[in-house]
């Protein structure tokens, strides 16, 4: 069949990268890729947001499956669009997306199904929640409601901190439209996990453990990213929690959305912190994690294809997911500067050598080609994934991989995955 995939990160060469080892896949698209996914597919250059050219697309190449990457489109309701066209498209529709778009939203939601979650309080009206966290007195957390690129959370200590994140998010705008509301949080503590499931619009399927890191630098530490590294699976979460999670967090947020009428089919990324009290959800994620899913691709053995038909067709019940029991590690690869400002084309070295190695595979994200050569284009360039017996040896083989490649001002994790080697 014909495959549309849409996006241009990390995440989206790890699933084209899968997608292109199905034999049931004759062309695979990627719109608009970068090039890691033009190794396996051919890039199509339509804008993400011109729904309207990408149905034209859709139509002409009589493609059959289109997978949605990351979660813009889908809160723009490129499912909804692409619907008319009678395509599967896997990734759920505007009403399913809310949960990711609409921090405020999941809350509702979560309190409605007793899901377990941080104490929160929403405001629309800066002062009210100035007054709200002065009266309050404690350590909150500030999160602007709407879709902010992972910037848009303040994890604050001290009131006077919360007060400039309103005051940041409500008064100057700095998330722009996502800063109208924001959402005030008790704070949590724990480790994180991440964990993702395929829903079919009535069942889920429960994937693999992993984990993200988000802070910048080592012994997160530094500002929050779009996520440093990752790595599959966690002994952070046990088989009990993950049942527990399946069975108090995931099956309550389905019936949830089944209740409201909407279909959800694509990925459901539950964000969680393991309290001392039990695990929390932090977030709801209407896609997979980047960079969750470049060691989670290297594990999964089912054919993608197979997978994803089954979740738009409602037939996840016909699927059975089979692992790679070996652990595999993700390490990113960020341009000098980044989460802030940082420069981009710069030449970036030693891509091919570092691919060549024996389990290990390089998924580029924020690179482009210019006068043929690689050069960077983004402030995540690239992930080193490598998978082996132990997480400490695929962790060895990722950074043995990452110093083959070589571009100015480039920075790194050195302890992805220290979690699990404790
Ligand atoms: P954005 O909406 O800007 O894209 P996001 O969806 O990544 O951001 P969250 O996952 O809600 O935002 O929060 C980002 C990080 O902030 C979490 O990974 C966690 O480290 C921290 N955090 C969020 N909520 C809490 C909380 N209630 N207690 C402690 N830490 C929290």
């Amino acid at each position: 069949m014909n495959v549309l995939l849409l996006g241009n990160g990390a995440r989206e060469h790890a699933l084209a990268w899968k997608l292109a080892d199905s034999p049931r896949v004759k062309s695979l698209y990627a719109l608009p890729g970068n090039p890691g996914t033009a190794q396996v597919a051919d890039n199509v250059d339509i804008s993400l947001s011109d729904f309207a050219k990408i149905e034209q697309f859709v139509q002409q190449n009589r493609i059959e499956l289109v997978v949605v990457g990351p979660e813009d489109p889908l809160a723009a309701g490129i499912t909804d669009h692409l619907a008319k066209t009678g395509v599967r498209v896997f990734g759920p529709n505007k009403a399913g997306a809310q949960l990711e778009a609409d921090k405020w939203f999941a809350k509702e939601l979560m309190r409605q199904q007793s899901i377990p979650t941080a104490e929160a309080r929403s405001f629309t009206s800066a002062d009210a929640a100035t007054e709200f966290v002065k009266v309050r007195n404690a350590p909150c957390v500030v999160k602007a409601a709407g879709l902010a690129k992972g910037k848009g959370v303040s994890v604050c200590y001290r009131v006077a901190d919360a007060l400039e994140a309103i005051d940041q998010a409500m008064r100057q705008k700095v998330h722009g439209a996502a800063g109208n509301r924001v959402v005030i949080e008790e704070l949590m503590s724990g480790p994180e996990v991440s964990v993702l499931a395929f829903v079919d619009g009535r069942s889920i399927y429960v994937m693999e453990t992993s984990q993200d890191h988000k802070p910048v630098d080592d012994g997160d530490t530094g500002p929050m990213t779009g996520g440093m590294g990752a790595y599959s699976p966690t002994p952070v979460i046990t088989d009990a929690v993950l049942k527990q999670v399946e069975r108090e967090v995931l099956v309550p947020t389905l019936d949830g959305l089944v209740r409201d009428g909407i279909d959800y089919k694509g990925v459901l990324y539950a964000g969680l912190m393991v309290t001392a009290a039990g695990p929390r959800v932090l977030e709801f994620n209407c896609r997979f994690g980047d960079p969750e899913t470049q060691p989670l691709m290297m594990r999964l053995k089912t054919d993608i294809v197979d997978i994803m038909v089954a979740v738009c067709d409602g037939k996840l019940d016909q699927i059975t997911l089979q692992w790679d029991p070996r652990p595999a590690i993700c390490v990113v690869a960020c341009s000098k500067g980044y989460p802030g400002k940082y420069p981009t084309g710069v030449p970036i070295t030693g891509v091919a050598d570092a691919d060549a190695m024996p389990d290990v595979k390089v998924f580029q994200g924020g690179t482009k080609i210019v006068d043929g050569k690689l050069v960077t284009d983004g402030g995540r360039v690239l992930g080193v994934t490598a998978i082996g017996n132990t997480i400490a040896e695929a962790r060895e083989k990722a950074y043995k991989a990452m110093e083959k490649i070589h571009f100015d001002g480039m920075h790194y994790r050195r302890d992805i995955g220290h979690q699990a080697l404790r």
